[in-house]
């Protein structure tokens, strides 16, 4: 299994792997940079077919957390730890202390947050081995729970995205397109319905589905008719990689905004969607809400409205990127990525 000459490595700065045969934690924890501060990023349980597989996702989920980190202004680098196991089946307080004392053995240099297949309860146990570990519960503040951070970002997002290409403020009749009502979708639905806009919304779970429409008075669509739904705005919040060639042809929305990682299949996809004249949002500067809600939850000065006004800063951000992918020509997605590689030190 190579690791240097990996496709996913960028010049990760330490790749840890972690054993411990009386609870049987399989663990790789990397860390791509620490320039702006100590690598954050969230712990995936997944039962991977292969080492290799766990290795290629966790090098390429610790880069993109650099990105996001440097974007939202936070002074954190990007990091990502995975456990190879089955987290409904092999999720034990063993494993998870035990992956507590890996995280620990990096003095700091690494800090865990809830992930897929991870939970607030998890972290719990981690958090009995390391006090290295985000997204735990602070009563009466922080919430434990990223998803109504990370939507009300992806909300500001929308609104700067729908500003530059369609010349509105107001979304009262926008029509958008929700693939996926799940934690962040389902949020971000009851925004857009409030601040006024129509409706279209699909996921693979009927009845979640079906009660959601119904609260909002929405149409309800199958999956595979979501991409060709007439709307104003497309936004993925399911699973990555929903942007493929053949999707981005089928489009009729004018800008997509949404929740989901890794929402293009390939990177050239970037370039189909600008040459369509659609306006893509980059998913890691839209999604950054949630990470910003678990950085602020280290300060000893947490406060809500704080926390808020940070979020929103994701809009300035974005109508940043969106005024300079304009001058240049180019790609909202490209420009996204040089900024953020200004902002760790890595440019050129
Ligand atoms: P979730 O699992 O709660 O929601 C995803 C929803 O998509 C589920 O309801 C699922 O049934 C549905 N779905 C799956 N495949 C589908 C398909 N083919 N068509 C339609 N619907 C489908 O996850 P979430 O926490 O809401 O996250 C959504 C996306 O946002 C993910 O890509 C996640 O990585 C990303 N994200 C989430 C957060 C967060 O704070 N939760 C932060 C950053 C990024």
């Amino acid at each position: 299994m190579p690791v240097f000459d990996h496709p996913e490595f960028d010049h990760h700065q330490q790749i840890v792997f972690g054993s411990d045969a009386a609870s049987g934690l399989r663990a790789i924890i990397a860390i791509h940079d620490t320039s702006r501060g100590p690598a954050l990023g969230g712990l995936r349980i997944y039962p991977y077919a292969s080492d290799a597989e766990a290795l290629t996702d966790v090098l390429r989920l610790s880069r993109g957390m650099t990105y996001k980190s440097a974007l939202a202004d936070l002074p954190l680098g990007g990091g990502k730890a995975v456990i190879i196991a089955d987290p409904r089946r092999d999720k034990t307080p063993e494993l998870l202390r035990a992956m507590g004392r890996l995280v620990d053995s990096l003095g700091g240099r690494y800090i865990t947050a809830e992930d897929s297949g991870s939970n607030e309860h998890d972290m719990r146990w981690i958090a009995e081995e390391t006090a290295y570990v985000g997204g735990l519960l602070r009563p009466g503040e922080a919430s434990g729970d990223p998803s109504p951070f990370t939507a009300w970002g992806v909300f500001c997002a929308l609104k700067s995205a729908v500003r530059h290409r369609l010349g509105r403020d107001d979304l009262s009749g926008l029509r958008v397109a929700v693939q996926g009502v799940g934690n962040v979708g389902a949020h971000l639905a009851r925004h857009l319905h409030a601040a006024g806009a129509r409706l279209v919304m699909t996921d693979i779970d009927g009845e979640a589905l079906a009660h959601l429409a119904e609260e909002l008075g929405a149409e309800a669509v199958a999956p595979e008719a979501i991409v060709d739904a007439e709307v104003d705005v497309f936004a993925p919040c399911a699973l990555g990689a929903a942007l493929s060639a053949e999707v981005v042809e089928r489009l009729t929305a004018k800008v997509v905004c949404g929740a989901a990682n890794n929402q293009l299949a390939t990177p050239e996809i970037a370039q189909r969607l600008h040459s369509r004249g659609i306006l893509y949002t980059p998913d890691y500067v839209a999604n950054a809400g949630g990470v910003i809600e678990i950085a602020w939850q280290r300060r000893d000065d947490y406060a809500r409205e704080a926390v808020m006004a940070h979020i929103e800063g994701i809009g300035t951000t974005l109508d940043e990127i969106f005024a300079r992918a304009e001058r240049e020509g180019q790609s909202p997605a490209l420009v996204a990525d040089d900024l953020a590689r200004e902002r760790f030190g890595a440019a050129g």
